[in-house]
């Protein structure tokens, strides 16, 4: 699959933000499909809200949603009520507790942070704002970066070839711009988003 850096960059923006759910999700014994069909609940209409559609709707067995269900009508988090014209039809409800739940869990506080802090910088294309974007969410998120590797702290540029500071290894220019897991942030750039 061919790619670009702005492909790579909301890419790795969208997996930092499902990430910072994943672990709101575990702290309450959730996953991520709950968070998914619980807000499905909350847009879809009167004849959407059966398990048949939920599972139609996020493309799973019927099997699996109602295993969902289960947990959440348990942690209160939506109830299931008769129809009131077929008895065998059965609608799903989410709680005021769901909906709480979903405006708690949403990372839209972590993400509008972030966009403040880039606010006053003079960003002149979009991978630029998406760069700064990713670099704002994790320092909030103290995340690791998986940046590529000449944005590294570690990153020592010399004249016929670059070495890595960590490693004592020499980098070649193919080296320099892949990712690393134990990148770090370069402090003059982290610098420029505060
Ligand atoms: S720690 Fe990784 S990203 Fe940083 S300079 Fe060394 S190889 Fe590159």
């Amino acid at each position: 699959m061919k790619d670009t850096p702005t492909f790579r960059l909301i890419e790795r923006i969208s997996n930092l933000l499902r990430s910072e759910e994943r672990k709101q999700y575990a702290a309450l014994g959730l996953q991520p499909v709950h968070f998914q069909l619980l807000d499905y609940l909350t847009r879809c209409n009167q004849f959407s809200n059966t398990l048949v559609v939920v599972a139609e709707y996020l493309g799973l067995t019927k099997g699996t949603v109602s295993k969902s269900i289960q947990l959440l009508e348990r942690k209160n988090y939506l109830l299931k009520l008769p129809d009131a014209n077929d008895r065998r039809v059965t609608h799903l409800q989410i709680t005021p507790q769901g909906e709480q739940l979903l405006n708690n869990i949403r990372p839209i506080d972590v993400f509008a942070k972030a966009q403040q802090s880039i606010s006053n910088q003079n960003l002149n294309s979009l991978d630029e704002a998406l760069h700064a974007i990713l670099c704002a969410l994790q320092k909030a998120n103290n995340t690791k970066s998986f940046g590529v590797c000449h944005t590294c702290s570690n990153f020592i540029k010399m004249d016929d070839h670059s070495l890595c500071n960590l490693t004592q290894l020499p980098l070649n220019e193919v080296d320099s711009i892949k990712i690393c897991r134990e990148h770090r942030l370069n402090p003059a750039i982290l610098n420029t988003l505060t």
